[in-house]
């Protein structure tokens, strides 16, 4: 089993896909091991986001994750890593495939509704950062 984190960004949570989101990852057969609604301070933001430091979007894209509550979850499956990044699909909604969350509420390449680790570490290293405790005693 792997760890996976996911988060429902600004946009998701304003527009009200929460249930939809929560109801396509129970679906895909992830286990929820933790999930809260948080909205980031700056510094969370370019903590969470560091590795992005000094690239042209990272200004409007840690404005974007501040701008109100998101929700984070650590999710756990086989293969999680990979399979959570298959269902949200491309970070720029006009290449995500058909039927990617990000396809269906991804406004543009910065305003694209989820998150989801890119790697195993990372899938380790974010689902930490919101859940320091342990997801398994939820979080
Ligand atoms: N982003 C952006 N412009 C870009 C690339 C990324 O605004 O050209 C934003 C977008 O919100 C993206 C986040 O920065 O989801 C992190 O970028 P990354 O390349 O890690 O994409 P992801 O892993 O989210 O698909
Ligand atoms: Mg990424």
């Amino acid at each position: 089993m792997e760890l996976t984190c996911l988060l429902i960004k600004p946009d998701g949570v304003a527009e009200a896909h929460i249930g939809h989101i929560i109801t396509r990852i129970e679906k895909e057969g992830f286990t929820i091991r933790g999930l809260r609604l948080i909205r980031l301070t700056r510094s969370q933001a370019e903590a969470f986001y560091a590795i992005h430091r000094g690239r042209a979007f990272f200004e409007d894209l840690i404005t974007y994750m501040m701008g109100g509550p998101i929700v984070a979850m650590a999710l756990e499956r086989d293969d999680a890593v990979e399979q959570l990044r298959r269902v949200i699909g491309a970070t720029d909604p006009t290449e995500a495939e058909e039927g990617t969350l990000r396809a269906r509420f991804g406004k543009d390449i910065g305003v694209n509704t989820v998150h989801g680790s890119d790697s195993v570490e990372n899938g380790i290293r974010e689902t930490l950062f919101f859940f320091p405790v342990s997801p398994s005693q939820g979080g």
